[in-house]
């Protein structure tokens, strides 16, 4: 992730939606892919103010009325779309009656929008049913229905709503987006790492296999990841449950998680993966020499291990978790392989 400057000089960042420096208003200008400061027009509606761009501009639906986004849609020929690029993929938002949605609502938008900036970095596909995108990516974050407990209540039906993936459809649980409600989830699952950017790089996994790997390379993914029909995926659920990951799985696997089946690797692999490219990336903006998340996957895990000792130890110093726990394995380095060739392919 790179960083920005405003008109006053000052860094910007990819979610602030104020210069915290000259208090000018900026966002996400499509015209020239930055955040930019923006100029409030008499007419209504914006101008970037980067010097080379000067895009008229409308603020995202979701930013204007909810403050849960922070880019901005162009006008062109007097009009523009309602939502941005990011936003006009959701499906279902939380219910925003409910105390405490709106914020939650605002963490998911902005691990997405990171999401979609490692997506376009490494130009893979992706387009929404309107765009005639097959699959189209849609997402959903919905509330569980507990109306006794009075904090998860349900925006859609009355059942449990499970994160996942299904179609290009994918399903996040608002209550991810709850801190001290995911860390008990991590701590109860035993994970080294649960954040919602995990989440939205696991799930997209589950996209690209459907659209990279399904009917067009699943004999290499079978060789690499093993056989999705031989157990079924509900029987490898039910025995991930009842018996959990195998002794040793560390040496295969990036996650336990990763052993119940093998499109649960691949997720966890790509997630991986997308880790490695946005963290490599952020560490060259940062100004780290000769590391690019652009390189041979070589080169790119010998850069993460040199930025991933480093951030591990500074970490450590404020008590904090390990930014890189896994260690790459000979078969965990075949199956980023995998992945580092379908990106390529589908990026060329
Ligand atoms: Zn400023
Ligand atoms: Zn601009
Ligand atoms: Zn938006
Ligand atoms: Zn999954």
């Amino acid at each position: 992730m790179k960083t920005y400057e405003c008109v006053c000089g000052a860094r910007l960042f990819f979610d602030n939606t104020h210069c915290l420096a000259c208090g000018h208003e900026v966002g996400w200008c499509p015209g020239c892919a930055r955040i930019s400061a923006l100029e409030s027009l008499a007419e209504g509606g914006y101008r970037c103010l980067h010097e080379d761009c000067g895009a008229a501009l409308l603020k995202c639906g979701n930013y204007a009325d909810h403050d849960v986004c922070n880019r901005l849609v162009a006008i062109v020929d007097g009009r523009a779309e309602a939502l941005c690029d990011c936003c006009r993929y959701n499906d279902v938002v939380p219910d925003l009656s409910i105390e405490g949605h709106r914020e939650r609502w605002a963490a998911l938008e902005a691990a997405k929008r990171r999401l979609f900036y490692t997506l376009d970095l490494l130009a893979l596909p992706h387009g929404t049913a309107d765009e005639g995108f097959d699959p189209p990516l849609s997402f959903s974050f919905m509330a569980d229905a507990l109306p006794d407990a009075g904090l998860w209540r349900s925006t859609a039906g009355s059942e449990r709503v499970y994160t996942g993936h299904a179609g290009g459809h994918i399903t996040i649980n608002v209550k991810e987006a709850d801190d001290v409600e995911r860390e008990r989830l991590r701590v109860d699952m035993n994970e080294s790492h649960r954040t919602l950017i995990g989440h939205f790089r696991h799930e997209i996994g589950h996209y690209y296999w459907d659209l990279l790997v399904k009917g067009r390379d699943e004999d290499a993914f079978r060789e690499i990841f093993g056989d999705p029909a031989a157990p079924s995926y509900g029987e490898a659920l039910e025995r991930y449950y009842e018996a959990g990951p195998p002794a040793g799985w560390p040496a295969d696997f990036v996650s336990a998680y990763a052993a119940m089946h093998p499109w649960e690797d691949f997720a966890e692999t790509f997630a991986f993966y997308l880790d490695i490219v946005a963290v490599l990336d952020t560490a060259h903006h940062l100004g780290f020499s000769g590391i690019d998340h652009d390189a041979s996957l070589p080169r790119m895990l010998s850069a993460f291990q040199q930025v991933g000792l480093a951030a591990n130890e500074l970490n450590r110093e404020m008590g904090l978790t390990d930014l890189v726990p896994e260690v790459v394995t000979p078969t965990i380095r075949d199956k980023l392989a995998h992945v580092h060739r379908l990106v390529h392919q589908a990026s060329g």
